[in-house]
């Protein structure tokens, strides 16, 4: 029978958790027997998700954000969900180096770090009502 399982996760979007976004999917998949590297690498990718509603989709304010997994065989689906500012240009946001935060010290790669790390990601926006960005990794073993 095909291993499946689901969780949702609302949190404030408090760089506080951060974290609690990092250990509840790393929690999460462990079913799946993933190796460090592979838990590392998801960390990585749900924190750059989570900093960026923090950071862009509020711009700091204190709003809800939505942390979706689902398993499916070996494959880890991640949807990370704000209901902030939007993206207009997510082509051009998604390109290494493009940040429209310079001046706070951010380098633009949040979006190339998912992508380097996971094997799938796309990006839902709507300019007003907020952004999605669905991941997708194969554990191996
Ligand atoms: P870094 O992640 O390296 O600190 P960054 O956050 O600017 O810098 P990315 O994470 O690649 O870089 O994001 C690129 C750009 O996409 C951001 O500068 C921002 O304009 C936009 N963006 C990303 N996520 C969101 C979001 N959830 N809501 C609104 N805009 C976003
Ligand atoms: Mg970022």
């Amino acid at each position: 029978m095909e291993n499946t399982n689901e969780m949702t996760i609302v949190f404030d979007s408090r760089p506080v958790n951060e974290g609690l976004a990092r250990v509840t999917v790393a929690a999460f998949c462990t079913q799946l027997n993933p190796t460090l590297e592979e838990v590392a690498d998801i960390k990585t990718a749900v924190s750059e998700a989570v900093t960026n509603c923090i950071i862009h989709g509020y711009e700091g304010k204190v709003h809800k954000i939505w942390l979706s997994c689902s398993l499916k065989g070996r494959e880890l689906l991640i949807d990370v969900k704000d209901e902030g500012v939007g993206i207009s240009d997510v082509e051009k946001a998604m390109e290494p180096m493009y940040t429209t935060k310079p001046e706070k010290d951010r380098s633009g790669m949040g979006f190339t770090f998912m992508e380097a790390f996971m094997d799938e990601i796309s990006v839902e926006s709507q300019v007003g009502k907020g952004t999605t960005v669905h991941m997708k990794k194969v554990i191996r073993r």
